[in-house]
């Protein structure tokens, strides 16, 4: 009993000590069953249920203390899936830890093709090396997979060549909350991977899909900026298109990639957005480039 209530009070101290060295994670709930980390690296939905919760993503790995003090807020079991909305390591850097307790890892195949070797994303010049075997997705899909998770379904939907060529969108049917992922930045100039066959065409199309899966009062999560509601979330897909057909304007008059980005043809988002505009006008410069001009959006 004394031996109990020292290592109470000791452990209580130790988690005292802990929770001074970092700030709560700010989790929130959303609708239903369904919360938001408003995480260091990215945006992580949480759904408990009895059985074991999901994550829509699961940060990078230096992430993990906030990813499962968050879970741990909202859920009494630990993680029993991991959804993976792509590649990139501020999505997915937990998933050898997560996978080692036992969660499975989802993802969209080619998400497991690219954690199984080197990939060079060319925009930031970086070579990230595959993930060892344990660390890589286990259960996959090509373009759907259904879920039963407590009383909540849970709908992926991959959208092709959009962030990149892996992209999966997360629909919590009750809740009526749909988890972007890199399909969707808020507030932030886009980043679209082009090494990863990322494109403007498959982002477009991507955030049309995301409307397709919703209405007036669905709640649009994106993996990095504010959760949105459909106005915003049309707001964007209304942007994306407008630099789209300018860049392609400027394409069809000759333009140089150097000439078009010295127009500017994103400046009248700028207010209020965060991110790297030339680098969002590049891609969409070179997504035009790589394909035939007479195709329409
Ligand atoms: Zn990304």
């Amino acid at each position: 009993m004394a031996m109990n209530a020292f290592k109470l009070a000791h452990l209580g101290a130790a988690a005292l000590l802990s929770a001074a060295a970092s700030p709560p994670p700010d989790v929130r709930h959303l609708s239903g069953d369904v919360s938001v980390l408003i995480g260091t690296s990215c945006n992580v939905l949480i759904l408990p249920s009895d059985g074991g919760a999901l994550i829509v993503d699961d940060q990078r790995r230096s992430d993990l203390p906030e990813t499962l003090a968050a879970v741990s807020q909202v859920s009494k079991a630990p993680v029993r899936y991991v959804i993976d909305t792509h590649w990139h390591l501020d999505h997915s850097g937990g998933n050898g830890s997560f996978a080692a307790s036992g969660a499975s890892i989802i993802a969209q195949r080619n998400v497991l093709v690219r954690r199984s070797t080197e990939q060079f994303m060319a925009a930031y010049k970086a070579h990230i090396p595959a993930d060892p075997p344990a660390a890589r997705p286990t259960r996959l899909f090509d373009k759907s997979l259904d879920l039963t998770v407590g009383s909540e379904r849970v709908e992926l939907r991959h959208v092709a060549n959009a962030h990149t060529d892996g992209d999966t969108l997360v629909r919590f049917r009750k809740a009526n909350v749909v988890a972007m992922g890199d399909v969707f930045f808020n507030h932030i100039f886009p980043f679209i991977d082009r090494s990863s066959g990322g494109s403007i065409q498959g982002m477009i199309k991507g955030v049309e899909a995301a409307l397709r899966m919703g209405d007036e009062r669905t709640i649009y999560v994106p993996a990095h900026g504010p959760v949105a509601t459909r106005a915003e979330l049309v707001a964007y897909r209304d942007m994306l298109a407008d630099v789209a057909g300018r860049v392609k304007a400027d394409m069809r008059a000759k333009r140089t990639l150097e000439q078009v980005i010295a127009s500017h043809p994103a400046a009248a988002y700028r207010e209020g957005m965060e991110g790297e505009e030339d680098r969002f006008v590049e891609a969409v410069y070179d997504s035009f480039a790589h394909e035939d001009l007479h195709h329409r959006l």
